[in-house]
C-alpha cells in the first residue's frame, strides 16, 4: 500500500496563499529531515504495509460505515456515519498517531514528544509509544493538567511523562513551545509528533495524509452501499484533521458538497467561540499561515486570543492551513454551531441511533439539518456521510454538568 494522495502542497508547504514555513532557524534542519523521511515513506510500499497492518491489527480498520436510518428520518436525508469512534481509543487521532510512530522509528529516533490541550493527543501519542516500546514525553499547560486529570492518569498508565508547563497563560500554546523547545535541543534522537493538520511543514500535508484512510474507506463503502457519491460530506473542525482525512476521499468529485463545522460555543457574537475560518483573520500560529482567532481590544491587538468551546478538541485558536486554502477557493463550506446546538445534536443522536458520540463530533450532526434541508430543495432524497469522529465517554461528566445533573 502506499500512502501518498494527490494534493501536494506547493513550496515551503504552501496551500495557495497559505501555510508556509514560519519558524525559527534552529527549527529548519529537523524539519528539512522530517520532510525528506515523510517524502520517501509515502512512497514506499513496504513503510504503507506496516501502517496498514497496524490499522488493521491493533485500530480495528477498516471503521464501519453505518447507514442511520433513524436520524437520517429526523433530519430529512439518507445519513451514513463514518465510525471512527470504534477504533481502539475511541476517535480518529489514533490513525495519525500510528503513522508518526512508525516513521519516528524509521528514522531511527527512539523518544516521542507531544504537546496536548485537553489530553486526547497526549493519550493517543502515549498508546502508541507503548505499542511500540519508546518512551515518551507529554507536554501539557498545568492549567490543563488540572482540568483532565483522568487523562493525565491515562498517559502515566501507558507509560509516559506528562510534565506540566507552567508558563504563560499554563495552556495548550505554552505546551506547543514548550515541546519545540525540547525538540530542538533532543533533535537527533527525539520525533515530534502534532495531532492536526497544523503546524509546520511538513505536519499539515503528512497528517492529512495519514488520516486519509477516512475519506478512501468512506468512499469504497458507500460506493458499495448506495452505487453512487455523496451529495455531501461533514465533519468537525478543530485543527481540521478528521475533515481533510475525510474530503480527502471527495475533494476531486465536484458534485461532492464539503462541509466544515466549527464550534459557535456561546455564540459567535459573544466572542466566546472557536469559529476561527468563520470569524477570524489571517495570521501566523505554529509554524504556519492559516486563520486564527486574535484579541481586538486595543491593548492586546493582534495577539492570540483563547478559543471557547464545551468541546475540548475544538477549543483551539487556529485551524489547519489547508482548510483556509479551501474556504477561500470554495471548495468547502465552513459554518459554526453553538455549546447548546451541539449538545441537542449528541442528545438526538444517543435517542434516534443508540449512539453516544463525542461533543466535538456533535457540532458536525448539528449542521446536518440545515444542510439537509438546502441539498432537499434541488429535489431527491439528499445523501449525507458524517464523520463521528469519536466515542463520548470522555464527555459524560461535561454533559452531565450542562444539564444540570450531579453524577
Ligand atoms: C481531537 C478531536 C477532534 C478535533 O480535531 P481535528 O484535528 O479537527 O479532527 C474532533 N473529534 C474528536 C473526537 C477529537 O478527539
Amino acid at each position: 500500500m502506499i500512502l501518498a494522495t494527490a494534493h501536494d502542497p506547493g513550496p515551503h508547504g504552501r496551500f495557495g496563499r497559505f501555510g508556509g514555513q514560519y519558524v525559527a532557524e534552529t527549527l529548519m534542519p529537523a524539519l528539512a529531515e522530517l520532510e525528506a523521511a515523510w517524502r520517501a515513506a509515502r512512497v514506499d510500499d513496504g513503510f504503507g504495509d506496516e501502517v496498514a497492518a497496524l490499522l488493521r491489527d491493533y485500530v480495528g480498520r477498516p471503521s464501519l460505515l453505518y447507514r442511520a436510518a433513524r436520524l437520517g428520518a429526523a433530519v430529512g436525508a439518507r445519513v451514513y456515519l463514518k465510525r471512527e469512534d470504534l477504533n481502539h481509543t475511541g476517535a480518529h487521532k489514533i490513525n495519525n498517531c500510528i503513522g508518526q510512530a512508525l516513521l519516528a522509528r524509521r528514522m531511527g529516533k527512539r523518544r516521542l514528544i507531544a504537546e496536548t490541550g485537553a489530553g486526547q493527543h497526549g493519550v493517543a501519542t502515549a498508546t502508541v509509544a507503548a505499542l511500540l516500546g519508546l518512551p515518551c514525553v507529554i507536554y501539557m499547560g498545568a492549567e490543563d493538567v488540572a482540568r483532565q486529570s483522568l487523562n493525565v492518569f491515562r498517559m502515566k498508565l501507558l507509560g509516559a511523562t506528562v510534565v506540566p508547563v507552567e508558563s504563560g497563560t499554563r495552556t495548550l500554546k505554552d505546551a506547543m513551545n514548550e515541546a519545540l523547545r525540547d525538540w530542538v535541543t533532543h533533535v537527533a534522537d527525539t520525533f515530534y509528533l502534532i495531532g492536526s493538520v497544523a503546524g509546520p511543514p511538513p505536519y499539515p500535508w503528512m497528517v492529512r495524509e495519514l488520516q486519509a484512510v477516512i475519506g478512501a474507506e468512506a468512499r469504497a463503502q458507500l460506493l458499495a452501499a448506495e452505487g453512487r457519491l455523496p451529495d455531501a460530506a461533514v465533519a468537525c473542525v478543530g485543527g481540521g484533521s478528521n475533515a481533510a482525512g475525510l474530503f480527502a476521499g471527495f475533494v476531486d468529485d465536484a458534485a461532492v458538497e464539503l462541509h466544515g463545522v466549527e464550534a459557535a460555543g456561546h455564540g459567535v457574537a459573544t466572542g466566546e467561540h472557536a469559529a476561527t475560518l468563520g470569524a477570524g483573520r489571517e495570521g501566523v500560529l505554529h509554524g504556519s499561515k492559516s486563520y486564527v482567532l486574535t484579541h481586538t481590544d486595543p491593548a492586546r491587538l493582534g495577539q492570540i486570543a483563547a478559543a471557547h468551546s464545551v468541546s475540548a478538541g475544538l477549543d483551539y485558536p487556529g485551524v489547519g492551513p489547508e482548510h483556509a486554502a479551501w474556504k477561500e477557493s470554495g471548495r468547502v463550506r465552513y459554518q459554526a454551531r453553538t455549546d447548546d446546538e451541539a449538545l441537542a445534536a449528541l442528545g438526538q443522536l444517543a435517542r434516534t441511533e443508540g449512539i453516544l458520540c463525542a461533543l466535538e463530533t456533535a457540532h458536525a450532526l448539528a449542521a446536518l439539518p440545515s444542510i439537509a434541508g438546502e441539498l432537499a430543495g434541488r429535489g431527491g432524497e439528499p445523501l449525507i456521510v458524517v464523520c463521528l469522529s469519536g466515542r463520548g465517554d470522555k464527555d459524560m461528566n461535561t454533559v452531565a454538568q450542562r444539564l444540570g445533573v450531579t453524577l
